[in-house]
């Protein structure tokens, strides 16, 4: 691995136009746990697995089992969690010019919250809730300690979380800065992503380059595409570069 390290910080030291395409994994050394790891949200009491219970569908039809679920497992771990190591090199590359921008699966704003500016959440942000009926906004922490369902102080309505739940669409405007940046970029470092969840995943084709990098513990489908893989923790990776 001590090689491949190597490779990544000549290429990081020599380009200043990186693109950093993340997921679950990054915020994983941060506490919050992920969906298909070991110790990941697959693995918990609840009868169906995260990606039935974070749907359009339950948050409509079974709304408790889905903020019983939302607030434990997703919201609650990320107001006490802080920053990794990986979060914090993206900040720093960043700020010396080096990367253009984050784009991110997580709905946990760790990236901002270490410094990073130019981030872009294809998922939304758990910190972002508003009311579905007068569009009020509420913040993480009144949906936490809501009673069950949060709901609206003014008009009752349901306080959902500016979250893409599954069935629902992403922001095209989002996902087309998303395409320029990556379409754009020199290097391109993949990190922390099962890249199963479409259409997210999906968006590294669009890489034209010849620096694809891949960190993530497991392995993907991608890697036989990556021009660099590197299997491990990737705030222990980031953090020897
Ligand atoms: P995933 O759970 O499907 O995959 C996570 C991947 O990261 C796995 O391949 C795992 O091996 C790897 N990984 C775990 N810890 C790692 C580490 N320390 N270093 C490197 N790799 C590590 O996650 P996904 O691909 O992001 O897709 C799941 C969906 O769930 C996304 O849409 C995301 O929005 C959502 N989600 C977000 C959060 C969050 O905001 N932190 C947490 C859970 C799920």
């Amino acid at each position: 691995m001590e090689r491949e390290i190597e490779i990544l910080r000549d290429w990081i030291d020599k380009s200043d136009n990186i693109v950093f395409f993340g997921g679950a994994g990054v915020s994983t050394e941060s506490g919050i746990p992920d969906f298909r790891s070991q110790d990941g949200l697959y693995h918990t009491k609840y009868k169906y697995p995260p990606e039935t219970i974070v749907s359009h569908t339950f948050l409509t039809r079974k709304t408790e089992e889905f903020f019983d679920f939302y607030k434990e497992k997703m919201v609650a771990p990320v107001l006490t969690a802080m920053p990794n190591a990986a979060h914090e090199a993206l900040a720093k590359w960043e700020k010396e010019g080096k990367l253009k921008a984050v784009i991110t699966q997580n709905i946990d704003s760790l990236h901002q919250k270490a410094g990073s500016s130019e981030v872009l959440e294809l998922h939304g942000t758990v910190m972002k809730n508003y009311c579905i009926n007068c569009r009020r906004e509420y913040s993480a922490e009144y949906v936490v300690n809501s009673k069950m369902v949060p709901r609206c102080e003014i008009c009752e309505g349901l306080v959902r979380p500016d979250v893409v739940l599954y069935e629902e669409g992403l922001d095209m405007e989002v996902v087309n800065k998303a395409i320029q940046y990556i379409s754009s970029a020199d290097v391109l470092i993949v990190g922390g992503t099962s890249l199963v969840v479409y259409p997210a995943a999906g968006l590294i084709q669009y890489y034209k380059g010849n620096k694809l990098v891949l960190v993530n513990l497991s392995e993907t489908s991608q890697d036989k595409n990556a021009d660099l893989v590197i299997h491990g923790k990737i705030g222990e990776v980031f953090s020897k570069l």
